[in-house]
């Protein structure tokens, strides 16, 4: 259950709401207040209340509405929020500005890792020249093993706002832990939270309080169903950050041919589900360069609001995931390819939206 309080109540309305609500769901079941936009909402299970004590809610003046929600996330809900969050990226940096979920597709590229200046330099140009808008690459790398290259740390993220500087785009990289939330986001436009850590709960919270208004890109975790995923974005909103992408890049399936296994299904799904904008990995997803192109179509006709892809001036040499990593050359024919889709595909997106 949802309760939107509203906004003229003065503290002592809302000091009683909270009373009443935590004589009826005593001290083991938490309630979480947010303020969500211009909004301020009050999220609960609402299994254990009764009519009775859901009309007693309804009679405090500090309620402005009950949005009861079936499904067990509450705020990312379509149920909650008809319209789509659009997530603006990069504002009142030196670079500029992109939206997300605004409907047209973004493309995201870069680096697995930040590897060098050059290295990270060449790439950023790169991808400006490519058309994409938004540049990637990981300073803090979650390796499966301890005895690979694990990112360049603090060296990355200035790399990466010198980047930024340089082309104009935005940034977005990883962030593996709370503690270091505040820094990345100093320096990003955009936290990436991995799949390893699509339940790390601290860092979930971490990221909804103290992302100094950046957005979050939650990746699916390595076997993660769809509502835990969505459970996961709802800790980083509930927390006080509302501007979520999720980003599918494959799950764990029993066929190594490929790394993961591309749920694409899960892009219309998600549009039913939830009213974050949902992009897609294709490289994550596949793990080979040559099944990179036609999944990040196959991600745009599924109606994805945009791509992130791992390029590397040269793929062969890359210090991290340089199976998968594209050239330049074809990020261009990606991000052209990408625009004519879309054009395309106006037509019965627009349809789509006003039915
Ligand atoms: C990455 O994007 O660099 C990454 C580590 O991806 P994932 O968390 O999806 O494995
Ligand atoms: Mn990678």
């Amino acid at each position: 259950m949802i309760i939107v309080v509203r906004s003229q109540a003065d503290s002592d309305e809302r000091a009683r709401l909270i009373e009443v609500l935590g004589r009826m769901l005593g001290t083991l079941r938490p309630l979480t207040v947010t303020r969500m936009r211009e909004r301020e909402v009050i999220t609960l299970d609402d299994s254990v209340l009764d009519a009775l004590a859901l009309d007693e809610l309804r009679r405090q003046s500090a309620v402005e509405e009950i949005v009861q929600v079936q499904t067990p996330y509450k705020l990312v809900s379509r149920a909650f929020q008809a319209v789509d969050t659009v997530v603006t990226v990069g504002e009142g940096r030196d670079c500029e500005p992109v939206t997300i979920g605004a409907g047209t597709p973004v493309v995201m590229a870069g680096p697995c890792a930040v590897e060098s200046r050059e290295q990270l330099l060449t790439t950023a140009r790169a991808v400006k020249t490519a058309g994409a808008q938004i540049l990637r690459g990981g300073a803090f790398k979650p390796r499966t093993s301890p005895y690979q290259f694990q990112g360049l740390g603090l060296e990355g993220l200035e790399l990466l706002a010198e980047a930024r500087a340089l082309t104009g785009l935005p940034v977005i990289t990883e962030v593996m832990e709370p503690a270091l939330v505040e820094t990345v986001a100093q320096y990003a436009d955009v936290l990436q939270i991995g799949a390893r850590n699509m339940q790390n709960f601290p860092l979930l919270l971490a990221a909804g309080r103290q992302s100094r208004g950046k957005p979050v890109m939650l990746k699916r975790g390595l076997s993660s169903t769809i509502e835990e995923w969505l459970l996961a974005a709802e800790y980083i909103v509930a927390a006080g950050n509302p501007n979520v992408i999720l980003c599918e890049r494959g799950v764990r399936s029993f066929d190594p041919q490929t790394r993961n296994m591309l749920d694409l299904a899960c892009v219309p799904l998600l549009h039913q589900l939830t009213h974050l904008p949902v992009i897609v990995d294709p490289s994550h997803a596949t793990g080979r360069r040559d099944l990179v192109h036609p999944m990040s179509r196959a991600g745009i006709a599924a109606g994805a609001a945009g791509l992130i892809l791992e390029v590397h001036p040269d793929p062969n040499v890359a210090l991290c995931d340089g199976k998968q990593s594209i050239t330049p050359q074809e990020l261009h024919t990606i991000v052209q390819e990408t625009r004519l889709m879309a054009q395309l595909m106006g037509g019965a997106f627009l349809a789509e939206q006003v039915a």
